[in-house]
């Protein structure tokens, strides 16, 4: 079950895996980086936008404050000029209000009124009448108290949506004679407005808005905001307790807004000045991109560093392989690869691969030569005759078969034992190694028989080296107190047409002879041929 899970895995390339693993790896730290950064970034940017949108309202509250004190400083010194006018000349109070509206551009329109709010003069002329300008709470109660007062944002009767800045008129005995008022039209130029104009132009989308101690809007960048009370409003709340500070919050689109916000004191005015959220996720993004600029090329990098030392680790590994394959192919030995270097592992495996080569051909060798040794004796086997005498006829080189039989050796096994026997067969062995040449072989034919090549040898040296060998064996000193024998028959081979089998057929003939007219001779055989001829 395992085997079978393990052949029908899919493997994977060295340098594929660590490729996989590497990119997985940068992958995720990147993705990590990146969200890491992104969401610290917006997270600062987001304070430090609302931090900012706070000192803005401030400085706009300052300005505010300072614009409305000025105005209201000067309806202070209007007013004490006008009542400095004889009450009889109503063309110089006039000329007073006119100018006192062309010379500053405060206010839209000035006018006053007596203690019961019915309109005297007015600049422009004409522009409210005593019946149709109605009195109002605050304005009412700014008549009766006889003092300074702001209105909140109202419509007059000619459809304006207005602010109205009240100063008390006293004589000069102290007589009270009612208001003078200045009026700003919310909707059309005047110096409030144009001042905080100059202070919403803002390129990243900030903006700011103006509210009364009611909440009501009194400047928007969209003017049909102007007038509209914000209810219910976080901001709100803390504006009407007098505070200022920041807030991340919902604007009336339902946008997300950064938000800073400041009270005018004195009037309780409010200023909020905020930014849309979104706008400074651009900052974030860009930090992304940075990031991404300078990541993904050393990742590139990276990467490829590692695609290089993946390969550099497999090749070795890929050589050890196909150099083990070499080592049992039939297309003979590969080159051992070179020395892995560095890599340990590789390193590892080719000291082992190339133990395991020597201890393969030290096990082949050994296979080969029991293959063709006989192991008793150590000469070459019956297997290693019939190969080798294949190749000599082949080529049609010239020798001498000789095939060897040790004359009554059952006797000796049944006498002295067959480890005796065995002995005696190896001192045969010996002997025959020692009477023949370098060039000449020496096999055990089977039981204890031997056969002899000699090498480019003729009768006439075939037959002297069979005699000297059967005389070494008879003279061969035994553990008993009888000499051993040898029976040979001899063949020659001149480059004809005999094949082995006849060879040795021939050699065997001989040897039978040998043994049937008395053993302990060497019987040369006789060609047909040769018979014939000498017939
Ligand atoms: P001859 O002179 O006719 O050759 O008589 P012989 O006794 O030598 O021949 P025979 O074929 O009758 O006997 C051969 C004997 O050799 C029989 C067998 O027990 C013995 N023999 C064969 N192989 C071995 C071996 O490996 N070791 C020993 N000790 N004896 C062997
Ligand atoms: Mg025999
Ligand atoms: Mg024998």
């Amino acid at each position: 079950m395992l085997f079978s899970v393990i052949r029908q895995a899919r493997r994977y390339k060295l340098s594929t895996v660590m490729c996989g693993l590497a990119f997985c790896t940068f992958f995720f730290i990147l993705a990590a980086c990146l969200t890491i950064g992104y969401v610290s970034q917006k997270q600062s940017v987001e304070q430090q936008t609302l931090q900012l949108n706070e000192i803005h309202a401030k400085e706009l509250s300052r300005i505010t404050q300072s614009l409305i004190y000025s105005m209201q400083s000067s309806l202070a010194e209007t007013s004490r000029y006008i009542m400095l006018e004889p009450t009889n000349e109503p063309s110089a109070i006039q000329k007073q209000l006119d100018y006192f509206r062309k010379s500053n551009s405060y206010f839209n329109a000035v006018l006053t009124m007596n203690e019961k709010g019915e309109v005297q003069y007015s600049s422009p002329e004409q522009v409210y009448n005593p019946e149709t300008l109605p009195v109002n709470d605050q304005m009412e109660k700014a008549l009766l108290k006889r003092r300074a007062y702001i209105s909140t944002p109202y419509s007059d009767p000619n459809g304006r949506l207005v602010i109205m800045m009240g100063h008390p008129l006293y004589t000069a005995d102290g007589r009270y004679m009612g208001m003078l008022a200045g009026v700003l039209y919310l909707e059309e130029s005047n110096r409030l407005n144009e001042l905080l104009d100059e202070g919403s132009k803002k390129e990243d989308g900030s903006y700011f808005y103006v509210v009364d101690n009611k909440s009501n809007i009194i400047y928007h960048p969209i003017e049909s905001r102007i007038g509209k009370r914000l209810v219910g409003n976080y901001i709100m709340e803390e504006l009407q307790d007098g505070r200022s500070g920041y807030q991340r919050t919902l604007n009336v689109n339902q946008q997300e807004v950064l938000a800073g916000y400041a009270t005018v004191p004195g009037i309780r005015w409010g200023i909020v000045f905020q930014t849309p959220a979104e706008n400074t996720e651009i900052f974030s993004a860009q930090l992304v991109e940075n990031m991404l600029f300078y990541l993904v090329p050393i990742i590139v990098l990276l990467l490829m560093i590692i695609y290089h030392l993946a390969v550099q680790l497999s090749h070795p590994l890929n050589s050890l392989a196909d150099y083990a394959r070499s080592i049992g192919g039939e297309d003979g030995d590969g080159i051992p690869p070179l020395h892995a270097g560095w890599n340990y592992e590789a390193h590892e495996l080719h000291q082992a691969i190339m133990v395991l080569e020597q201890q393969t051909r030290e096990k082949e060798r050994r296979l080969q030569k029991e293959a063709h040794y006989d192991a008793l004796t150590g000469v070459l086997n019956r297997r290693a005759l019939v190969s080798i005498m294949q190749n000599w006829v082949g080529n049609r080189y010239h020798f001498t078969v000789m095939m060897l039989d040790i004359d009554h050796f059952k006797s000796i096994n049944d006498t002295y034992g067959h480890s005796m026997g065995d002995d005696m067969l190896k001192c045969m062995a010996d002997v025959i190694a020692e009477q023949i040449q370098s060039q000449d072989l020496c096999f055990r034919y089977g039981g204890e028989e031997f056969v002899i090549l000699l090498y480019e040898m003729d009768e006439d040296q075939g037959r002297e080296v069979g005699e000297q060998i059967r005389e070494a064996a008879e003279q061969c000193p035994t553990p008993f107190d009888r000499a051993i024998t040898v029976s040979l028959g001899m063949t020659v081979y001149a480059g004809g047409d005999e094949n082995l089998e006849e060879l040795l057929e021939q050699a065997d003939q001989a040897l039978y002879n040998a043994k049937n007219t008395g053993r302990n001779k060497m019987v040369v055989y006789e060609h047909p041929t040769a018979i014939s001829a000498s017939d």
